[in-house]
């Protein structure tokens, strides 16, 4: 293996310590590994928090340009898809402080403005943190990783993780962490793209043949099994995990739509096996009660 400047071999697993890692594919300079005993799947070696911070704070970040991710110049798309998680939400709680940790753009910290919430937002990229105090206002938005941000002893109602803790080196300190900034009776939400999806590639795959090695963003990929392993790991009561559609639902729904008409076989296989039918995966947690007596 070569030695790659602003990364770091990973020897245990970085959420059980398990040290049976079994290797999934055969690139030159970074792969995907499996941990045996909580079944995560992780890059290794990874970048450190130096190349992190480079990575998250490229000007091209905010770029609107063809060349830019599609969900920032679909506006109105992210509007629908952040009032799909906060209607999802809703059903959990209604109001109270809401922390969005990596809030990006602010676009879920808009939403859940508007419904009534009291809403702070983390980021650690400051190219993003400044233009969302630009657009979201009068919200507190915290810079830089969530165990180095000084809440005064603040601590939330809601806390949202939209497609973040893929991207985090520091899983289960990260959990460990919100597990502390949750209010008793409080939910952390959870959502992560779903590495058991059905695909002709699996997404880990995908990534290291489509991206050069700066642009493999996604540190960890979770199953449902794996995901669940992570928060009880960091002392979370699991209320509820289901399988949804990451990317713009609606175009989804007529794409499974015209699926079930034209290929009805393969409708039945997606209606009884759900799980491999979805992108994306949402985590409900809360911490017990038990643990404040
Ligand atoms: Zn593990």
């Amino acid at each position: 293996m070569n030695e790659l400047t602003g990364y770091e071999w990973i020897k245990s697993c970085k959420i059980c310590t398990g040290d049976q890692l079994v290797q999934l594919t055969n690139s030159p300079m970074v792969n995907y590994y499996q941990c045996m005993s909580c079944l995560v799947i992780f890059l290794n070696p990874q970048p450190t928090l130096a190349t992190l911070k480079q990575q998250y704070t490229r000007k091209e970040l905010l770029d609107t340009g063809p060349a830019s991710a599609w969900f920032k110049h679909d506006k109105f798309y992210l509007k629908e898809l952040c009032r799909e998680r906060l209607r999802d939400v809703l059903r959990y709680k209604e109001r109270g402080d809401l922390l969005d940790v990596g809030c990006g753009m602010g676009d879920f910290c808009g939403v859940a403005r508007e419904a009534g919430f009291n809403v702070f937002g983390t980021e650690f990229s400051d190219t993003y943190a400044e233009q969302t105090k630009k657009t979201v206002g009068a919200s507190e938005i915290y810079i830089g990783r969530l165990q180095e941000i000084n809440f005064s002893g603040r601590k939330f109602d809601v806390i949202s993780l939209w497609h973040v803790l893929e991207h985090l080196p520091d899983p289960l300190e990260t959990l460990v962490c919100l597990s502390k900034l949750v209010k008793t009776g409080g939910i952390v939400v959870i959502e992560v793209p779903n590495v058991e999806q059905k695909r002709k590639r699996p997404m880990y795959r995908s990534d290291l043949e489509d991206y050069t090695i700066d642009r493999l963003e996604h540190l960890f990929y979770y199953s449902g099994k794996a995901l669940q392993n992570a928060c009880l790991k960091a002392g979370f009561k699991i209320l509820n995990l289901n399988f949804v559609d990451a990317h713009q639902p609606a175009k989804n729904m007529a794409k499974h739509f015209l699926r079930k008409i034209k290929r009805p076989s393969k409708q039945i296989v997606y209606m009884g096996r759900p799980n491999k039918g979805f992108s994306a995966m949402r985590i409900y947690s809360t911490v017990s009660p038990n643990d404040f007596l």
